[in-house]
């Protein structure tokens, strides 16, 4: 039903014009629809590096966007600036009656969309955001007594008894593209224009855009019945590799979620199960803001003081620790930006367990180098690492960073990959180098303290360590309970 004459759309993390909520809502209501997008300098200021590969991901997922759209005789603004400001600015100066966006759930994002709507309102602008980067958002998925959940199998199972055909349903957009408002080709600025360089996105085979998206959906589905077997070991290729398109919105949650669906079989549904945790951060972090401000989920290990030695983050950041694994994870990461997800638990369990660093300086340098960063999944994924977070197994399970590597990587094949200075350890020491006797050393070249760092640390002490740590935290916590006759108050 048409409300306005003119409107506006806001894209974000949402880069794609199929079965988009905000695009098709605003077609079905409008006469004419302008498209936009602002390149935040509110976000790129605060970014640590000039070469940075996501401004070049959404620099190239922008410019095909505008490509798309100029096929069908309009176009997309492209602003530059804070976006608080320009996007009031451009739908006045485009006389829209209503801005529509798709809903953000992160601290920051929404005070900025609350501060928009408040200008625009000021305005007599409407401001409308749609669900669109999830199946069930906010507190669409509670427990029987109306909470939220903070434990993952229960609430996957709530999501999965909530779903029904209507939430995988496309938003429609092409039946009314003849509403977009035509114009002729707007100006997009350069990828140095606004601050930025380029960078190896090309070279690491990272396509943006829709297009990206289905090159790399399409060769997953080819291999998602083996999911569930490939997954955990990172010498295989098991995963999808769309975390960065799911981030940016330049593939539809919907039709992933209903493909694995139709499929069926053990491989899609634990692939379902990993889009379901994507979701179950979301909503941790909608209910429980402060997660994303470096507060643990679990309270009583906040009070946690990290003895943060000093060389340990370095060693660690530079993949110097003497843990091949590790070492072979944190070169992918530093190589590619991008970290398989068995990795990612190996390496942040690591951190903090064995090196006795600060969860939250490892969560920070992350979401400084992640090209997939999402702070919801970032943030859920250290505290669970950490023990701190969302986890139902208890905090005195504490990773082996010798037999996760014995049993996820046997051959060392990702080790050599990435670490080629081990390539001739034998099988049998390649997880743990610096058993290696003397002569076994000479045949092979490699020396530990030479060619190969010695370990930063011993697992068994670090481990005896951490979990003093911990124990600390949970029995102030269990004394806390008690009353001053130590009878529980
Ligand atoms: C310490 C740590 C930090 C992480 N930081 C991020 C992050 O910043 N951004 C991010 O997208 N994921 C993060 N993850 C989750 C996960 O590692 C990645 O989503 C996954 O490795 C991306 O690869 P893929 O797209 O090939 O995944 P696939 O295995 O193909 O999974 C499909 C999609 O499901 C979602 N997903 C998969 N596993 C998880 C998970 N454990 N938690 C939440 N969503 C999941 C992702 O959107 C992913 O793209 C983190 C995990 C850990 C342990």
């Amino acid at each position: 039903m048409i409300e306005f004459d003119i409107s506006l759309v806001w894209l974000r993390r949402d880069l794609r014009l199929h079965d988009q909520a905000a695009f098709s809502r605003a077609l079905e209501s409008s006469k004419a629809v302008h498209v936009a997008f602002v390149f935040d300098t509110g976000i790129l200021d605060a970014l640590p590096s000039q070469r940075d590969r996501r401004v070049e991901f959404i620099h190239g997922s922008v410019a095909a966007l505008k490509q798309e759209l100029e096929a069908w005789g309009a176009t997309l603004h492209v602003l530059h600036g804070p976006a608080g400001r320009l996007v009031p600015e451009f739908a006045r100066a485009m006389n829209a009656q209503a801005v529509f966006c798709c809903r953000d759930y992160e601290p920051a994002a929404m005070r900025r969309d609350a501060a928009v709507a408040a200008t625009l309102a000021g305005l007599g602008i409407a401001f409308h955001a749609c669900k669109d980067q999830v199946i069930f958002e906010q507190d669409e998925v509670l427990n029987r007594a109306g909470k939220p959940f903070g434990v993952f199998t229960p609430y996957k199972q709530a999501w999965l008894k909530k779903l029904e055909a209507i939430q995988l349903r496309p938003w429609p957009v092409q039946p009314f593209c003849d509403r977009l408002a035509k114009a002729p080709p707007a100006p997009m600025p350069g990828l140095e224009e606004i601050g930025f360089q380029r960078t190896d996105l090309q070279a690491l085979g990272v396509q943006p855009g829709a297009a990206g998206a289905r090159r790399l959906f399409e060769d997953f589905l080819s291999r998602i019945d083996n999911y569930r077997e490939a997954r955990n070991f990172p010498a295989l290729k098991g995963p999808s590799g769309l975390s960065v398109h799911l981030r940016f919105g330049t593939v539809s949650i919907r039709e992933l979620a209903a493909a694995a669906l139709g499929i069926g079989g053990a491989g899609a549904e634990t692939w379902l199960s990993e889009l379901i945790w994507r979701e179950f951060y979301q909503q941790i972090l909608w209910h429980h803001p402060r997660v994303a401000e470096g507060r643990c989920y679990k309270l009583e290990f906040d009070a946690i003081e990290w003895p943060d030695p000093p060389g340990h983050f370095e060693a660690w950041c530079e993949a110097r620790t003497g843990y091949p694994l590790v070492d072979a994870a944190m070169r992918q990461f530093r190589q590619t930006g991008y970290l398989h997800n068995r990795l990612r638990m190996v390496a942040a369990s690591f951190l903090v367990k064995d090196l006795l660093v600060d969860w939250r300086r490892g969560e920070r340098y992350f979401a400084d180098h992640l090209i997939d960063f999402d702070l919801a999944s970032n943030s859920g994924g250290w505290q669970w690492a950490a023990s701190v977070g969302c986890d139902a197994q208890p905090w005195f399970r504490i990773f082996n960073p010798v037999m996760q590597s014995e049993r996820f990587d046997p051959g060392g094949r990702f080790i050599r990959r990435y670490l080629p200075e081990l390539a001739r350890v034998p099988d049998k020491y390649i997880h743990a180098p610096w058993s290696m006797p003397a002569k076994v050393q000479a045949e092979c070249g490699v020396r530990p303290g030479r060619e190969y760092p010695l370990p930063v640390v011993e697992h068994g002490s670090q481990r005896e360590k951490a979990l003093a740590l911990f124990r600390r935290a949970a029995s102030a916590k269990a004394g806390a309970r008690l009353s001053p006759s130590g009878r529980p108050g």
